[in-house]
C-alpha cells in the first residue's frame, strides 16, 4: 500500500496556538516529541543508525511508502553523531550532473521539510559564496558555474566588488596573503538547524509508528547462507537477535567496522572532521563564506556565534576527536579571511567521525548480501543530503530498485570504475 500523501495525524501539532497555550501553563503539559517502545522481536525494516540519514530512511519508508514495522536502533543519542556535529551548510552546487540532481533534490525537500514535518528546522537560505584568490581560480569557478547552469542549479559569478558588498569584513586589502579576485554564490544555500533535522525526522518517523531505540547498539548480523548466496535476517543486539526482512545500514564512519560485521569490505577510510564557534556577537555576516584556497568556511548562527572549520584531520581515525595543528591551521585561514576577528574569543570545538570515499561521492543502495543496504560515504558534506538520502534508500528498500537519482551512487561503481569523482571535480569540503 502506498501513502505518499499520508498525514502525521497521531502526533500532537506545533503551531504559534500551541506556544502560547503550553506558555499559560508553564509548559508542563507538552506530549513526548516520540515514543518509548517495546522492542518486537521480528520487523519489515531495521535501520541501523539514528543520525539524520537513518532518521531520514526509517520516515519516508513509513511515509512514502506505507511499510508499516520500521525500527530504528541507535547505540548512542539520536543525532549524536555527526549530524549533530556538522557546521550545518546546505548547498546543491555540485560540478557532475549525477551530484547535482542528487543534492537538489535534497534541497528541495529541504525547502518543504519544516512544513512536512511540522518543525522548524531553521532552513536560513542566506547564500553560500566561495571566495576565488587568483585569476586561475576564478575561471575554474566560472567552468563550475556553468556547470550548474547546465545541470540546472542557479550559480552566478562575482567579481571582487560583488563579493566585498557581500561580505565587506572580507580582507581587501591589496597584502593579503590570500588576496580576493572574485568568487560565485549560490543563493539557494545557507544553513539549517542539525538538531531540528534529526529531532523533527524522529519525531515524524514515530508519529508514523516507527519504534525508536536509543542507547542499543548493533553487534552482528544474522545472515543466512543459501544457494543463492548470503541474505540477512535480522540483526544482534545486546538484547537479543531482531529478525527482519530488510536491513539498512547508516553509520557513517562506523561504516566499515559495522559492515565487516557482515563480511563487506569497505572502500571508505574513517577521519576526524573538526568544527569550531567563537563566542557570540552582534550580527556581521549574513553569508556563508568558503574559501577553498584554505579549506576554510564559516556563517554566523542565529545565536550570533561564528561557525567554522576546514579540512580533515590527517591521519584516519574512528575517534571524536581531533588534532591541534588541523585547528590552527582553521583558525589561521578563518583570519585570513577576516582579521578582524582576531579579536573574538573561541568558546567550544569538537570533532565527527566521517567517513570518506575516494571519489567523495556517498553510497546509496544494495550490498553483496541480499536485502541488506547501505546509506554512507557522505564524509565532510551529508547533512545536505539528508532528505535525498533517506528518500532515495527508502524507495531502494521498498521497490527492489534504484530510483534514478540513486543509481550512479551504487556500491558496484566501485567494481565497473564508474565513479562519480567530485573529489577530482568540485574539490571541496562541505
Ligand atoms: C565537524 C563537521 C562539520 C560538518 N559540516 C557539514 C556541513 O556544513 N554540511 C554538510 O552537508 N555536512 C557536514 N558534515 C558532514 C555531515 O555531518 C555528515 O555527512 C552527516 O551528518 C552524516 O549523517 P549520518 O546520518 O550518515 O551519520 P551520523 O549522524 O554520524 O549517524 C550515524 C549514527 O550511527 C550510529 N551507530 C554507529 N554504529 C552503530 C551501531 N553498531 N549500532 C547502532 N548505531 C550505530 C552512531 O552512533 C551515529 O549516531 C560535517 C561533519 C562534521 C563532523
Amino acid at each position: 500500500m502506498r501513502r505518499a500523501d499520508r498525514t502525521i495525524e497521531s502526533m500532537e501539532r506545533y503551531s504559534a496556538l500551541k506556544l502560547i497555550k503550553h506558555g499559560l501553563s508553564g509548559n508542563r503539559h507538552w506530549s513526548r516529541a516520540w515514543r518509548s517502545p517495546e522492542l518486537k522481536r521480528e520487523y519489515d525494516v531495521i535501520v541501523v543508525g539514528g543520525g539524520g540519514h537513518g532518521l531520514a530512511t526509517a520516515y519516508y519508508l513509513a511515509k512514502n511508502h506505507g511499510v508499516k514495522r520500521v525500527a530504528l536502533i541507535e547505540r548512542g543519542w539520536l543525532g549524536g553523531g555527526n549530524t549533530g556535529r556538522n557546521t550545518t551548510i546546505v548547498r546543491s552546487n555540485y560540478f557532475y550532473p549525477a551530484s547535482a540532481r542528487l543534492y537538489d533534490l535534497a534541497l528541495r525537500l529541504y525547502e518543504e521539510l519544516g512544513r512536512d514535518l511540522n518543525f522548524n528546522v531553521m532552513l536560513s537560505q542566506r547564500g553560500m559564496m566561495f571566495l576565488a584568490h587568483s585569476r586561475h581560480e576564478l575561471e575554474m569557478q566560472a567552468r563550475s558555474v556553468n556547470a550548474m547552469l547546465v545541470n540546472g542549479i542557479e550559480a552566478k559569478v562575482l567579481d571582487a566588488q560583488q563579493v566585498r558588498e557581500r561580505a565587506p569584513l572580507l580582507n581587501f586589502s591589496p597584502e593579503a596573503r590570500f588576496p580576493i579576485f572574485g568568487g560565485f554564490i549560490q543563493e539557494r544555500g545557507g544553513i539549517a538547524r542539525h538538531d531540528a533535522v534529526a529531532w523533527g525526522y524522529a519525531r515524524g518517523a514515530s508519529a508514523l509508528g516507527v519504534d525508536i531505540f536509543q542507547n542499543l547498539e548493533v553487534t552482528g548480523f544474522d545472515i543466512e547462507r543459501g544457494p543463492g548466496g548470503r541474505r540477512v535476517r535480522g540483526v544482534e543486539t545486546a538484547r537479543g537477535t531482531v529478525r527482519a526482512d530488510a536491513v539498512a545500514v547508516a553509520v557513517a564512519g562506523s561504516s566499515s567496522v559495522v559492515m565487516a560485521k557482515a563480511g563487506v569490505r569497505m572502500p571508505i577510510t574513517s577521519y576526524a572532521l573538526q568544527a569550531m564557534v567563537s563566542e557570540p556577537v552582534k550580527p556581521v555576516l549574513d553569508t556563508v563564506v568558503l574559501s577553498p584556497a584554505t579549506g576554510t568556511y564559516v556563517s554566523q548562527s542565529d545565536h550570533g556565534e561564528l561557525v567554522f572549520g576546514a579540512g580533515l584531520d590527517l591521519y584516519p581515525s574512528y575517534a571524536q576527536r581531533g588534532n591541534l595543528p588541523v585547528l590552527q591551521n582553521s583558525v589561521a585561514g578563518l583570519l585570513e579571511m577576516f582579521p578582524c576577528f582576531s579579536r573574538l574569543k573561541m568558546m567550544r570545538k569538537w570533532a565527527g567521525c566521517v567517513d570518506v570515499v575516494h571519489d567523495s561521492s556517498p553510497i546509496i543502495g544494495p550490498t553483496p548480501v541480499e536485502r541488506l543496504f547501505l546509506n554512507c560515504g557522505w564524509g565532510t558534506g551529508g547533512f545536505k543530503a539528508i532528505p535525498a538520502g533517506g528518500w532515495l534508500l527508502a524507495h531502494v528498500i521498498a521497490t527492489g530498485r534504484h530510483h534514478d537519482i540513486s543509481r550512479p551512487f551504487d556500491l558496484d561503481r566501485f567494481r565497473t570504475g564508474a565513479l562519480v569523482d567530485e573529489a577530482g571535480a568540485a574539490g571541496i569540503p562541505h
